[in-house]
């Protein structure tokens, strides 16, 4: 079929400014988008990517599996008080770029401070307090800084010095050991996010997770938060900045590159689309399905095992705002908690509110993480720690897979070297937590460093 000139203005006016439609796209009933950069991914690291691939003065196109912008970044509005809070990504350290990020979108930013002398300690395979443990000053950290100091890379990206240096590749228990820390264990658990196996991992995940500006912002207090406790807005704002050009609710079916460019095939609420851009950037943990991978780059992501990381938001009547801390009553075994399980019952200051973080080495089923959860508020109330209570969910989210992990013997053998070198092949660049750490800060920095690349 041939459109005349009149049918054609009239299909892109119906389709939005921003969107191309060929004839040939409206001939298979598929509309055609054509960019500069395709980005893969609205979580922080790919929504960054495009108001920045924008400024830049590139064409992008932003697609979304979900219904909003965000990725691992979610905020609770409590229906009863109207109040919010953060149950995803929480703070940003204060460095140049991020008082920028959110400054432009209008979104102020407060400091974050929590005070540990707060929390309770309890054991929730017995749910038993443990009164003999007390928590290590945070000051203790400056001295695990000084170790950090030694790796000022690990704050860049994936790049690491060849050969990697043995202490990042041990377990981070035998750094622990080697330098003294042992004590901070239930601490360094409590700061680091979900992975239950996180001291049996090269020490690279945990010393690249809690890295030089994080020891910095806990020792100085100036981790940085929303003033309206609602991170998501920032996203909100970035939906709207970028308009027509994100694509929400996006199922991806199937990505082919050659050497003109990439073409990703994709299902909207709006019907098919075809996206053919001269870039591709993939900011979700790898493998993205539909991917059309060759050798290379299957056997590099067939390496990574995930974790599993779980937050829920629950309704304790009758329960004061106080957090309680899974630790073990065994001492000699620094007060780990038995994982998995959940970590922390946090307070959030909105009446009845709560929001428990769950952890796991691996992904569990949602049925599984609530009744762990369930279990465990049982045995707090039955010896007294908490007040009998009706809990109720008022939210579930699951961040898995989180945390992708490689062996340290990958590590030594240079896998991070080989997954650098996929920097701009076929077309395709690479950011996000799999390809440097879980802390949007850095992930932004990162992104930001391969901007002047894509
Ligand atoms: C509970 C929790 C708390 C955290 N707290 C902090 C914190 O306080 N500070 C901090 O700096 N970091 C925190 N993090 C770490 C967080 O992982 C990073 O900061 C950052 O959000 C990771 O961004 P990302 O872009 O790599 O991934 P994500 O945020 O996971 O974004 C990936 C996006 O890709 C989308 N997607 C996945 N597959 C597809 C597909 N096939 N097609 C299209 N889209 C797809 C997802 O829906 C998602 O929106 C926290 C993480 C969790 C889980």
């Amino acid at each position: 079929m041939t459109l005349t000139r009149k049918q054609l203005l009239k299909a892109m006016a119906g389709a939005g400014a921003a969107v191309i439609v060929t004839p040939q796209a409206h001939a298979s009933g598929s509309r055609v988008i054509e960019r500069d950069v395709c980005v893969i991914g609205g979580g922080a690291s790919g929504s960054y990517a495009a108001v920045r691939l924008r400024d830049l003065g590139r064409s992008v196109v932003l697609v979304e599996r979900k219904g909003r912008l965000g990725g691992h970044t979610e905020t609770f509005h409590d229906p009863v008080t109207g109040g919010t809070v953060d149950v995803g990504v929480a703070g940003y350290h204060d460095i140049p770029l991020v008082r920028h990020h959110f400054g432009r979108f209008d979104v102020p930013l407060q400091f974050s401070r929590t005070d540990p002398s707060t929390i309770r300690f309890a054991d929730h395979r017995t749910g038993l307090p443990v009164d003999n443990y007390r928590m290590p000053p945070v000051s203790r950290l400056s001295e695990y800084a000084n170790v950090l100091e030694q790796y000022p890379y690990l704050e860049d990206g994936p790049d690491l010095p060849d050969p990697v240096p043995a202490e990042l590749v041990a377990p981070f228990t035998d750094l622990m050991a080697k330098h003294g820390f042992a004590d901070l264990a239930p601490f360094l658990y409590l700061v680091s996010q979900g992975r239950s196996d996180l001291f049996d991992l090269p020490a690279l995940y945990e010393m690249k997770y809690l890295n030089g500006p994080a020891v910095h912002a806990m020792l100085t207090g100036t981790t940085v938060t929303t003033s309206r406790r609602n991170n998501s807005e920032l996203y909100e704002k970035i939906t709207t900045f970028l308009g027509d050009d994100v694509l929400l609710n996006a199922t991806l079916t199937g990505v082919s590159r050659d050497r003109a460019g990439v073409r990703v095939l994709l299902r909207t609420p709006h019907g098919p689309a075809t996206i053919r851009a001269r870039r591709l950037v993939v900011t979700v943990p790898p493998p993205l399905a539909g991917l059309d991978m060759d050798s290379t780059e299957r056997a590099l992501f067939s390496r990574f095992s995930p974790g599993g990381y779980y937050t829920s938001v629950l309704r304790l009547p009758g329960v004061p705002q106080v957090p309680i801390q899974n630790v073990s009553a065994d001492a000699s075994r620094q007060h780990m908690p038995s994982m998995p399980g959940m970590y922390l019952l946090a307070a959030t200051g909105i009446p009845e509110i709560f929001i428990a973080y769950y952890g796991s080495s691996r992904p569990q089923p949602e049925t599984r993480v609530r009744a762990d959860i369930l279990g465990a508020l049982g045995r707090l109330q039955s010896t007294g720690v908490l007040p009998t209570t009706q809990p109720r969910f008022e939210m579930f989210a699951s961040h898995a897979p989180f945390l992708l992990s490689v062996s340290g013997r990958d590590i030594a053998d240079g896998f991070y070297r080989r997954l650098s070198a996929l920097q701009g092949r076929r077309n395709t660049f690479y950011t996000g937590a799999a390809f440097h750490t879980n802390d949007s800060t850095l992930l932004w920095r990162f992104t930001e460093s391969l901007l002047p690349r894509i």
